[in-house]
């Protein structure tokens, strides 16, 4: 697979053209919503010329289509905003611009990222990398998709409660969701302000790396950020590492259990010790994200109005009208039933018994994992509970659709690190995902660990 040193001194104008060739030639994935063809030639021109210069100068990249970024409409697959062209760029793309770093599309994802698989986009599903007859994985489906099939060496995505993770898993590449707070979330369509962060998809932990530090650190204009801890370091030798006995039941997939037991099997061999842990709490994980998640989703999303920006429905006759037909066309079915879901939890009558237990329950799951963390370093298991599912397969049944977040949403609400790693394919060739998980800004030993596990 192609990493990001292939593409460092190369000429920067060829670079981005055979990028932008490898997209077309791989549309019928439908990873990319739009390319940013001419401003990214631009740029890439500038970088010929000596103008811009940086550890990334004349590396394409793709970022999905909620990150504000110049050259094309920024839509977060919506047709609520499907011709929105931003006015600024998210603090994460100006970073990395600001390197050099040349963003060449925007990628699919599920509709203001709600969903696990992209089949919620407005714009329709994007192909698994590795099966077209299954999902890439979501919401960040389109970037894991163009990173797997070599279009670009990185690509950036938002993970609320696995999106990075999941998608990454699905088609065997890097996916890292930091510690909330590490990258500045201004300029990303906001989805659940408490767990969203801002993370990449690489083919190579060091690439992913890279790429994180240029990311990560303080900004001004997200209050949530935290001051730059994220340095990489070299892998610390004989880590304590707990694998989630929760996360290895009998529900989940025999193939999947089996290649995080060969990974913890390369662990032990690298030297790290390896036990059973206990994190019972994670039965009622789900529950608490599909109450706390959906009541954020609910107040971010009053802001379309269709007034202010974004789709304003024609032939209307009062203001109630105006709101309530530029909603209904702007946003998809599960966007909607998050908004519902949201606004019922969050009312006078519903608060106590949902949304204040929800964040009671919160607060011991966060105590649950930091109970762990008193003795262990890393924790693992499977990323998600089966390879990439069909297309279509989950669809009409969204309790199905949520329980295969059941992996990734415990780290999300305790805003811990977590990355999914490759770890081997299943029989019949779909890419198996393993996380690792850390406390709070130990990113760059998760980073650490992996890194040196891939060079054995
Ligand atoms: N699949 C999860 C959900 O539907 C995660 C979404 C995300 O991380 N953006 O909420």
């Amino acid at each position: 697979m192609t990493k990001i040193s292939d593409f460092i001194g190369k000429n920067a104008r060829l670079n981005v053209q055979e990028a932008i060739s490898r997209a077309k030639d791989k549309e019928e994935y439908h990873a990319l919503l739009s390319l940013t063809e001419e401003r990214a030639l631009e740029r890439a021109d500038a970088v010929d010329r000596g103008e811009i210069t940086g550890r990334l100068a004349g590396v394409p990249f793709v970022v999905k289509d909620n990150f504000l970024a110049y050259g094309a409409p920024t839509t977060a697959a919506s047709k609520m905003l499907e011709t929105f062209n931003a006015p600024l760029q998210a603090t994460a793309v100006e970073k990395l611009e600001l390197e050099g770093a040349i963003c060449i599309g925007k990628a699919n994802l599920d509709a203001f990222a709600h969903g696990g698989s992209t089949e919620n986009s407005a714009f329709g599903p994007t192909k698994n990398a590795y099966d077209k007859s299954r999902v890439a994985g979501g919401s960040s489906g389109g970037s894991a998709v163009v990173t797997a099939l070599d279009i670009v060496p990185f690509a950036l995505g938002s993970d609320t409660g696995g999106s990075i993770r999941q998608p990454a898993s699905f088609n065997g590449v890097i996916g890292v969701k930091p510690t909330y707070g590490t990258v500045s979330r201004y300029g990303v369509v906001a989805m659940a302000s408490s767990t969203d962060t801002i993370g990449a998809f690489a083919t190579n932990v060091a690439d992913a790396e890279l790429v994180m530090d240029i990311m990560a650190g303080k900004d001004d204009k997200d209050m949530t950020t935290l001051p730059d801890f994220f340095t990489p370091s070299p892998a610390k030798p004989s880590l304590k590492v707990g694998l989630i006995k929760e996360t290895m039941t009998d529900d989940v997939d025999p193939e999947v259990k089996q290649a995080t037991l060969q990974y913890i099997e390369h662990l032990k061999a690298a030297g790290h010790t390896v036990d059973e842990v206990t994190l019972p709490i994670v039965k009622y994980a789900l529950a608490m994200y599909y109450i706390i998640v959906p009541a954020e989703v609910s107040s971010n999303l009053a802001r379309y109005d269709g007034i202010r920006y974004g789709h304003r429905a024609g032939d209307v006759r009062t203001l109630a009208e105006l709101y309530g037909k530029s909603r209904d066309e702007g946003f998809m079915t599960e966007n909607k039933r998050r908004i519902m879901i949201g606004s019922y939890v969050l009312s006078s009558g519903f608060f106590d018994a949902y949304y204040l237990q929800a964040q009671k329950a919160r607060t011991l799951l966060v105590n649950e994992f930091n109970k762990l963390f008193e003795n262990y370093d890393v924790l693992i298991g499977p990323t998600t509970p089966t390879p990439a599912f069909g297309l279509g397969e989950n669809t009409a049944d969204p309790i199905k659709m949520y329980l295969a977040d059941i992996m990734t949403v415990p780290a999300s609400l305790a805003g811990l690190p977590a990355i999914s790693v490759p770890a081997g394919n299943s029989e019949s060739g779909l890419p198996i995902g393993v996380q690792l998980v850390g406390q709070r800004r130990s990113d760059a030993t998760l980073l650490a660990l992996a890194k040196s596990l891939e060079e054995l």
